[in-house]
This record gives structure tokens, C-alpha cells and sequence, in this order.
């Protein structure tokens, strides 16, 4: 193994060259020291307002354009509607995140978070990537302090980590130009930090980025939770590759999949948790994820629109009884978690 003090990329990148089972090792130290043979799964559901999106990210197969003609925004009825559902059914957060739409005033958010909060006693509200802070941010003129104190306000509790996806300028330029950069994605959760909220972050790999993109990415997460101490999880996100305009010949094998995982506990010992997303990996490879450096696997999500656009076997979630059984089965401890990763009830 190489000698993890040195937080160069030249020096990191060099741990994708070791054994897969020698970098599992090493990660599952790490993860055994912070949470034992536990895997945290939470009861969320995921919603996503609308897919009608004033960007064009071409890794994207959720917005509407000519691969997905079928625009959607749904009411605000609508979304109490799936809310009130979900809530029956026992979900204790609301995942929300949308496009970027044209359409929306900027009151529109608000009101949507104050109203779930107003009708949904203890539900935790994670809202708004920093992607969508960017958008309100040029569309509107608010600042982003401004934007982050009208969440807190009408409700939100914490952020998720999307819209990171790699933080490579030129990369970006190709895959999502003119979305947040990767400078103010930052700026924005160290914001958010600073306001006594916490939030997770994500990485988009599987695509066009080289194997010193994810390096460089993950030491920029680990910079800022040095400073801040915000971040509760790192999701590494699998690219999903049909339906989308980003030509990507070259899929990522399991063993790069298992290893980036492996490697995002070693680079960053300084975030709590690693959640290998089962949406995103599927829920056997997020199983496998687990004795490779994850301890999290996400949740029941109910509805998921967004990977499953992208191909993924996600959009109808799972149901707690199943993901309980399939943690057991491989050999760990299911515990029910908050979004705060607070333990609920260990299984
Ligand atoms: S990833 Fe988000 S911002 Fe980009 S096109 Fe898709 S919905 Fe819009």
C-alpha cells in the first residue's frame, strides 16, 4: 500500500494500481473502526417536482428533451398527494430535487417546503442541490446566503450532494456546461456548513473522467470537511449511460466500480459515512459495496425518476422488509438510521 499521509493526486492515484482485495482490506479497517458491521438504510422518498430543465447536462436522461419527449410538473396538490402517501407508509424524510425550471418563481420552492413541513409532523426535508442554489441564484439575483436562508426557513433541514459531479472544469465544460462550477458548488455547501446545516456530496464517475479526476475530487471534499466538518456522506454516483447525448465507449468494470469505493473510504477518513447508492449500483453490487468501505446503502426512495431515467433498475425504491433481508443475508447489521444518521432501530 501506498502511504495515505501523502494527500498528493500523483501519490493517491496510485491505490487503484493495488490488489482489489488488498484496498478492501484496507478500507474495511477503516469502516470497521467507524461503524462495525453496521449498514444504515433510512425510510425516504424521493421527489422530484418536475424534469423541464433550462439546462442541457448531456449525461442527462431525466429533463425533457428529445430522448425523454415527456415533460412533467406536477402540481403542488400532486405533490402533497405522493407525500401524504409516503408519509402513511412510514417515510420520515422527503428527498427533494428537481430540474432546473424555467417556469418556477422563485417562491414556488418555498412554498412547496413549508407546506410539506406545515403537514408532516418531524419530516425531515433534504432539499435543493447546490446546482439548484446555483440556478436560483442567476435566474433570480439572490445571493447565495440569501437562497440558503429562505430554505432554512420554509423548512429545509439538510442538502443533498448532487450536481457535483466531477469537479474538473474541462470535464464540465463537456458534460454539463454552464452548471454550477465546481468553485461555487463548494462555495455553496461551505456556506451551508456555516450555518450549523449539514449535507452530503456526490461524484459522478463512470464517464469521460480519468481515474485522477476522482482523486482530485475527493481531495477537494476532504479540504472542506477539514474546514467545515459538514458533510455527513460521500455517495460515489455510477454514471448511468443509456438514454443520454454523452458518448461513453468504455463502461467501468466491477472491480474500478468496487475500487472507487474502496478508495473514497481511504482518501476520505475525515466523512463519517460512504453510501454506496443501490439505485445507481443496483442492490447486489451496493451489497458487495459494503465490505469494500461503504456502510450505507440509501433507503426505500418509494419513486425514483432520475438513475432510472439513465437506465437504472431504481424507479419503484424497495421496500424496507427487503432491504433489511438482502443487509442480513450478506452478513451485516440492518440499522434504520435518520437522515442526521442518527440510529433509529438496529434490525
Ligand atoms: S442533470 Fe439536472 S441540471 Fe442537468 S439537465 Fe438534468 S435536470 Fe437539468
Amino acid at each position: 500500500m501506498i502511504d495515505e499521509n501523502d494527500l498528493s493526486v500523483s501519490n493517491l492515484v496510485k491505490l487503484y494500481d493495488c490488489n482489489l482485495f488488498e484496498l478492501g482490506e484496507r478500507a474495511d479497517e477503516i469502516r470497521q473502526n467507524l461503524h462495525q458491521k453496521k449498514v444504515y438504510f433510512n425510510l425516504n422518498k424521493h421527489i422530484n417536482p418536475s424534469n423541464i430543465c433550462a439546462d442541457i447536462c448531456k449525461f442527462c436522461a431525466f429533463s425533457a428533451h428529445r430522448k425523454n419527449p415527456n415533460p412533467y410538473e406536477m402540481t403542488k396538490d400532486e405533490i402533497i398527494f405522493e407525500a401524504q402517501k409516503a408519509y402513511a407508509n412510514g417515510a420520515m424524510e422527503f428527498h427533494i430535487v428537481s430540474s432546473h425550471n424555467p417556469n418556477y418563481k422563485y417562491e414556488w420552492y418555498f412554498d412547496i417546503f413549508k407546506t410539506l413541513k406545515d403537514n408532516f409532523k418531524d419530516i425531515h426535508i433534504k432539499a435543493m442541490t447546490a446546482a439548484e442554489v446555483d440556478f436560483l441564484h442567476r435566474k433570480f439575483n439572490k445571493s447565495y446566503k440569501q437562497i440558503l436562508e429562505d430554505m432554512v426557513e420554509s423548512g429545509v433541514d439538510s442538502m443533498p450532494g448532487g450536481g457535483a459531479e466531477i469537479f474538473d472544469e474541462e470535464i464540465r465544460n463537456h458534460i454539463c456546461k454552464g452548471k454550477v462550477s465546481s468553485q461555487n458548488w463548494l462555495e455553496i455547501h461551505q456556506i451551508w456548513h456555516s450555518m450549523g446545516k449539514k449535507s452530503n456530496a456526490t461524484m459522478l464517475f463512470g464517464h469521460i473522467e480519468k481515474r485522477e479526476h476522482r482523486i482530485a475530487h475527493m481531495l477537494k471534499i476532504r479540504e472542506l470537511q477539514e474546514q467545515s466538518g459538514g458533510f455527513n456522506a460521500f455517495i460515489p454516483l455510477l454514471y448511468q449511460k443509456q438514454n443520454n447525448f454523452l458518448d461513453v465507449k468504455d463502461f467501468p468494470s466491477g472491480i474500478e466500480i468496487l475500487k472507487t469505493i474502496a478508495i473514497s473510504r481511504i482518501v476520505l477518513s475525515n466523512v463519517p459515512n460512504i453510501k454506496a447508492y443501490w439505485a445507481t449500483l443496483g442492490l447486489n453490487l451496493a451489497m458487495v459495496a459494503q465490505e469494500f468501505g461503504a456502510n450505507d446503502i440509501d433507503g426505500t426512495i418509494e419513486r425514483e425518476n432520475i438513475q432510472s431515467a439513465g437506465g437504472a433498475n431504481s424507479k419503484k425504491g424497495l421496500s424496507k422488509e427487503m432491504l433489511i433481508s438482502q443487509i442480513k443475508d450478506a452478513g451485516f447489521v440492518p440499522v434504520l438510521r435518520d437522515s442526521l444518521y442518527n440510529e433509529l432501530e438496529s434490525f
